[in-house]
């Protein structure tokens, strides 16, 4: 699959913001299918099989959250959840539900295209393995369980390399805390969001150039963490 020529199918009530979307989609060469309600959506996906869904989360007829369970009973396409910035807790919610990223409302359509970019991507590479991850001057073999920073190895603990692989496994998209914490701990500790500030701490001090101002574990805010590597 081309990434340009992929069909996007959007789901938002909004006139203005579906207008926007759907013209600066197609100006990426994207091919948009449109609808304003999450029942409409529901057929469109079914009937378009597009390769992404852009699903806004507070629809008319019932809760954007619901369309996404609905979507995943039978589809992996990536889904990009559109929320508002009150919805916090919703959208954890649709993460949870098997959203795969997110923008916050009022988004730039740069912000929106790249997060489209990357969850595409993600499709695109899926299989193909990603033993490999290079994070500036660290480097990181997940398949050999070996990590480097600036040539040198860095002892990295079973734990630890259990978390950047649960991170790479989605790589540049968001992963909630409770798909974290459960990949990793066990689904017992859910809850124990502190076990990933701590772990989160030290991946930083070991592989980041300065860890204060982290480029590869990145935090969102009361959400989750972000993996970024170099290209
Ligand atoms: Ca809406």
């Amino acid at each position: 699959m081309s990434e340009t020529r992929a069909t996007i199918l959007v789901v938002e009530d909004e006139p203005e913001i579906r207008r926007f979307l759907r013209s600066s989609l197609a100006a990426e060469g994207y091919k948009v299918v449109e609808a304003a309600t999450a029942g409409r959506g529901a057929i469109e996906a079914a009937s378009h099989k597009p390769d992404l869904a852009i699903v806004d989360l507070g629809l008319p007829d019932f809760d954007g959250v619901e369309l996404i369970r609905r979507i995943r009973e039978w589809s992996s396409i990536p889904i990009v959840v559109l929320s508002a910035r009150v919805q916090e807790r919703a959208k954890i919610d649709a993460l949870d539900a098997g959203a795969d990223d997110y923008v916050t409302k009022p988004f730039g359509v740069g912000e929106l295209l790249a997060r489209v970019r990357v969850a595409l991507r993600h499709v695109a590479r899926a299989g193909s393995g990603q033993g490999a991850l290079a994070l500036g001057d660290a480097a990181i073999d997940l398949e050999a369980r070996r990590a480097t920073r600036g040539g040198k190895p860095v002892h990295l603990t079973p734990i630890e390399f259990r978390l950047v692989a649960c991170l790479a496994k989605h790589l540049g998209m968001v992963v909630t805390h409770r798909q974290l914490l459960s990949e990793v701990w066990g689904p017992t500790h859910i809850e124990d969001t502190h076990y990933l500030r701590i772990y989160m701490k030290q991946l930083r001090d070991k592989l980041e150039a300065d860890p204060v101002q982290p480029r590869h574990f990145i935090t969102e805010s009361g959400v989750g963490y972000r993996l970024l590597a170099d290209d």
